[in-house]
């Protein structure tokens, strides 16, 4: 048995099976690269779901968190922590919130909660949120979240939340009144496939929802952090400035770290006793973070996002088979001409690739932002091959007409 079929057959009698058998065992990584259990070495273009901001075993997240477990790695939230006020400080910064608030955590399912939980405190119930939305699985956030196969095994879920057509100014404008207490959007929506609304979509957003009361509250967990070029994806939109942000995902680096950040009055709704948690805004967590984000800042990797996005963009655009490209900086989708996505994922996986599929016919791209010029070149001239086996592995497992 080689090491990787060992270890997923010890994963299947000992792991719950919530995600379905595990494709890879990973052992190491460094940079954009991971290595398998057998050795094999892959370009990381998933990033651990725009979670490794940094790429692997990067070298100021191991230094400030060893050295933060070495001085005070657990305190409990009787007590404050340099790092947690550090990293709270830091968030308004690079928002630009002076009279914001933040309530740190270990998740993106936990900052909304956070963030559900503080719109209830408005007096006001009712959520608008949109069709393809991902806010996470805990039982809050997944009432936010619209795909009826995550919802409906588990329903009934905390209620009053409407549902409405992505980038349609029109049915947001219909659906929100003074009795909603916000409106929650990705500024991108992820798990849709990198769906990017058009350029007057949030700015309506923001004006509908102050007309009527309502909180705009952007779910960054996955845009936000350099992800999209910019610190969070909505800064790509000129006066866009919604009241509450959700982020987690590239935040901690591969740590995990959640943060609800709100300003003006959205920033006092959470009063003593209303929230709680215990690991949330931990030293070893909150010093990870701030390593992130100071070494985006250093080593210029909003701009690297940028830049190896534009790349990447290109060269989809450019391979025959690839129909559409979305999204912005170094998250990316790319529909396919037929519903081979899945098929391209094990093509790639055995070219050296790591890739993923949000749809039959979608690819997500969503790599660490220190992927080099080189990794996307290899990719390129990988590209081709890739999807001409996945079309022929797709072709004969269809019954043809
Ligand atoms: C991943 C994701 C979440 C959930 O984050 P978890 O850390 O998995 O709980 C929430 N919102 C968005 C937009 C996400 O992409």
């Amino acid at each position: 048995m080689t090491g990787q079929s060992e270890l997923q057959h010890r994963y299947a009698d000992a792991v719950m099976n919530t995600f379905g058998p595990p494709a890879l065992a990973l052992v190491r990584g460094k940079g954009a690269r991971v290595w398998d259990a057998d050795g094999k070495e892959y370009v990381d273009l998933l990033g651990g779901i725009a979670v490794n901001a940094l790429g692997h075993a990067h070298p100021a997240l191991v230094d400030a968190v060893t050295t933060q477990l070495a001085t005070l790695g657990h305190v409990s939230n009787f007590f404050a922590t340099e790092p947690q006020v550090a990293l709270a400080e830091r968030l308004l910064g690079l928002l630009g919130w002076s009279d914001g608030r933040v309530f740190l955590s270990n998740s993106g399912a936990e900052a909304n909660e956070a963030a559900l939980k503080l719109t209830r405190r408005t007096g006001r119930t009712r959520v608008v949120a949109a069709q393809g939305s991902f806010h996470g699985r805990t039982m809050g956030a997944l009432s936010l979240t619209s795909k009826a196969a995550y919802r409906e095994p588990f329903e009934p879920l905390p209620g009053e939340v409407t549902f409405v057509p992505y980038d349609d100014v029109a049915a947001l404008a219909a659906a929100v009144d003074d009795t909603v207490a916000a409106v929650v959007l990705e500024p991108i929506q992820g798990e849709a496939g990198v769906v990017v609304p058009s350029s007057g979509y949030l700015p309506a957003a923001q004006d509908i929802a102050r007309d009527n009361g309502a909180l705009l509250w952007l779910d960054e967990v996955q845009t936000g952090i350099g992800r999209t070029g910019t610190w969070f994806a909505h800064q790509l939109l000129d006066g866009v400035d919604p009241d509450v942000v959700t982020l987690a995902k590239g935040l901690g680096g591969g740590i995990p770290v959640g943060a609800t950040v709100a300003r003006g009055t959205a920033a006092t709704l959470l009063q003593p006793g209303n929230h709680g948690t215990t690991f949330g805004g931990n030293p070893v967590a909150s010093a990870a973070a701030l390593a992130v984000l100071s070494t985006l800042d250093a080593d210029g990797l909003l701009e690297a996002a940028t830049e190896r996005g534009e790349q990447l963009a290109d060269l989809l655009a450019q391979q025959a088979g690839v129909v559409e490209v979305t999204g912005a900086g170094l998250m990316r989708g790319a529909e396919l001409d037929g519903p081979y996505a899945a098929e391209a994922v094990v093509a790639a996986r055995e070219a050296g690739f790591i890739l993923n599929a949000t749809g039959p016919t979608r690819l997500r791209f969503v790599p660490p932002l220190v992927l080099t010029r080189d990794d996307l070149d290899a990719f390129a001239a990988a590209l081709p091959a890739i999807l001409d086996t996945a079309r022929a592995a797709a072709g004969s497992t269809r019954e043809t007409p």
